[in-house]
């Protein structure tokens, strides 16, 4: 007899914030959770016992970590994905497949993979090295401006690079690329959408993610994102043909652009709980931590309705400060209407690094947007050492 879903051992690879997350969202099922993660000062390892130590990059780590669960999921794609199709062998149920996480780890496979189902992604080339890149721009096959994105393991912008002449090729990457149009972007759209065991779809409003254009890092986000209703539709569509193309179990975020000519072209996918989707804890029916638990476990997907309008920040560490985090200035938030903050518990704070999250609730969004330049004007994670 297969067992009840709610009694299933599910585990994570992966102890960050957004495992604290599906953590948080676990203990309202009464679940059985637990994750692999190097340390216990990650977030999860800050409210509960649940974490194993363990490399999720390494093979035996991984296997020895799946063997007495039932599920297997991810926080994180830079992941050993061999031990996850080495557990699905052994008959574990690993959500997202390991197919999928092999897939989306390498942008190269992810372009390949909309060019040949016809997902509209910005035109690309790949070269391995900045030697063939600078030959492909002499020969002309490779023309000035182009956005150079790392094949693997680039996150928060880190593996990006806008090239717009030959100067600015000082910053090129030497290593296997996608080269890619630069899109002349409108707005930053993200959906997300989840996938359930049968096949059943739910997926969120698009919201607008307004970039940090010197950090390459969500600044602030919102939803729903003021686009039409059309654009809304056909926006969401495109994240239902991208999951079901992919045949994904659990939940998957599509990163879109809606450029200047009012045409949606995908950036990329992230197949698990994504940043962009931050504000479903407090705005949505459903939080998408809460859907990827229902996903994997097979159980009925849950109403993704937004029932109000919302407005998300990151909270990132000073850029002058490395050390024990404060918060500065926290209390004078917690004044405002709205404002839920998520801390997730990281002890020490780097520049920029993500701290935590505000989700500001609002009917109005114009006035979230005050309430989050107020915050910014206030709220610095500094550090006294
Ligand atoms: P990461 O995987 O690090 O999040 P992304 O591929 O999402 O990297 O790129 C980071 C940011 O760089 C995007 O949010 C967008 O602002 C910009 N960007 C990426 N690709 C393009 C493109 N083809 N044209 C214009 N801007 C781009």
């Amino acid at each position: 007899m297969s067992k009840n879903p709610f009694d299933k051992k599910i585990g994570i690879l992966g102890a960050g914030q957004l495992g604290k997350m599906l953590f948080q969202a676990s203990t309202k099922l009464n679940l059985d959770i637990s994750f692999l993660d190097s340390s216990i000062e990650v977030p999860v390892g800050r409210i509960s016992d649940r974490v194993q130590i363990g490399d999720f990059k390494n093979y035996d780590d991984v296997i020895a970590f799946g063997k007495d669960k039932d599920v297997i999921s991810i926080e994180i794609e830079a992941v050993n994905v061999d031990a996850l199709a080495q557990l699905e062998k052994e008959g574990k149920q690993v959500f997202p497949q390991a197919s999928v996480v092999r897939l989306i780890q390498d942008k190269g496979t992810q372009k390949a993979f909309f060019k040949s189902n016809d997902l509209p992604s910005p035109t690309y080339q790949l070269v391995e090295s900045k030697e063939e890149l600078q030959a492909n721009i002499d020969s002309g096959g490779i023309t000035f401006p182009f956005v150079q994105k790392l094949r693997r393991d680039g996150y928060d912008g880190k593996g990006v690079c806008v090239i717009k002449n030959q100067e600015g090729m000082q910053e090129a990457f030497d290593a296997s690329c996608v080269i890619e149009d630069l899109v002349d972007i409108a707005k930053e759209l993200s959906v997300i959408v989840a996938r359930s065991q049968s096949g059943e779809i739910a997926v969120y409003d698009p919201v607008e993610m307004v970039v940090d254009p010197k950090a390459n890092l969500l600044d602030y986000q919102m939803a729903p994102a003021a686009i039409s209703k059309n654009k809304r539709n056909e926006a969401q569509q495109l994240a239902i043909t991208t999951a079901e193309k992919l045949e994904i179990v659990g939940l998957l975020a599509v990163e879109l652009f809606l450029d200047s000519d009012n045409e949606l072209w995908i950036n990329e996918l992230a197949p698990r709980p994504h940043n962009s989707g931050h504000h479903t804890i407090e705005a949505c029916q459903t939080s998408q931590y809460e859907q990827q638990l229902r996903c994997i476990l097979g159980l009925p997907l849950g109403n993704t309705d937004l029932f109000t309008p919302s407005l998300l920040m990151n909270i990132l560490g000073d850029p002058s400060f490395t050390g024990p985090a404060v918060y500065q200035g926290l209390e004078l938030c917690l004044d405002k209407k709205g404002v839920h903050p998520h801390l997730y518990g990281k002890t020490i704070t780097k520049p920029m690094r993500k701290m935590g999250h505000i989700n500001i609730v609002n009917a109005n969004l114009e006035e979230a947007k005050d309430i989050y330049h107020y915050i910014k004007s206030v709220l610095k994670v500094i550090s006294h050492e």
